[in-house]
């Protein structure tokens, strides 16, 4: 019997969307097998208040913007459309039941899977039998394993989940907003299309473009 078809669901708050998570989800996609990885950007991150995080939409086209020139990327508006915190398991038990030929593997950052682990999540022990984890790590991260085995509330086996060491990880949205905010450059952290995005909403207190700015062309 042919293997099952993997996919990926990339799920995060992507408050901005940057390269390290671009390589995270090429990363997984190519390590893993997966044949497609969707970009899931949540509406309302459980464990945030929503008036800390950036109107969803902005989240969701930035993302969109990202995610385009990849044919093996995809991004869905599931999360974004769904009122109300947007927990992670009514996530997956929709992709579930929209794929139910192939198998799924969770992808996003190790302090989120480490949460599951520890029961934090709604619904973990459920969550995590219903699909493989693939959790990115920063450059630095050490896995305590004796922490890891002696917090699994869930009591479950850990085979379904994988660690994956990301450089590229050094980046991260805390340090993008706060560099916009600063008028520190952004330039090789994001990719252009969300940099301009970013200047041209004035999102995390970025400077919008003044009238003839916007007006000119690349050949000015
Ligand atoms: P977070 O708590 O802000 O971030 C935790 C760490 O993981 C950060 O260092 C973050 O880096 C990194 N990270 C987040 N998404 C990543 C990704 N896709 N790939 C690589 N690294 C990633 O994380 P969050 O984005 O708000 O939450 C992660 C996902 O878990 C979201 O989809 C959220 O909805 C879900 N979640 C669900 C529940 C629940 O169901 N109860 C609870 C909590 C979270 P950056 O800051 O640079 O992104």
């Amino acid at each position: 019997m042919a293997p099952r078809r993997r996919l990926g669901i990339m799920g995060g708050t992507f408050d901005p969307i940057h390269y390290g998570h671009l390589v995270t989800a090429e990363e997984a996609r190519v390590q893993f097998g997966l044949e497609q990885v969707i970009f899931v950007p949540n509406r309302h991150p459980p464990h945030k208040d929503p008036r800390e995080v950036t109107d969803p939409e902005h989240r969701y086209l930035m993302t969109f913007l990202a995610t385009a020139t990849n044919p093996h990327f995809t991004i869905s508006r599931l999360e974004i459309e769904r009122e109300g915190p947007s927990y992670t398991i009514d996530t997956i038990v929709e992709f579930k039941r929209r794929h139910p030929d192939e198998a799924l593997s969770y992808i996003t950052g190790a302090d989120a899977i480490l949460q599951i682990l520890r029961g934090e999540w709604e619904d973990s022990p459920r969550l995590l039998a219903l699909c493989d984890f693939i959790a990115a790590t920063r450059p630095g991260f050490v896995l305590d394993h004796d922490a890891v085995r002696a917090n699994n509330v869930t009591g479950r086996r850990l085979d379904n989940i994988h660690f994956m060491e990301i450089p590229a990880l050094a980046i991260s949205s805390t340090d993008i907003r706060r560099r916009v905010a600063l008028g520190r450059p952004i330039k090789y952290l994001v990719p252009e299309p969300v940099e301009s995005y970013i200047v041209q909403h004035g999102l995390y207190g970025a400077a919008a473009p003044t009238r003839a700015e916007a007006r000119r062309s690349p050949d000015d």
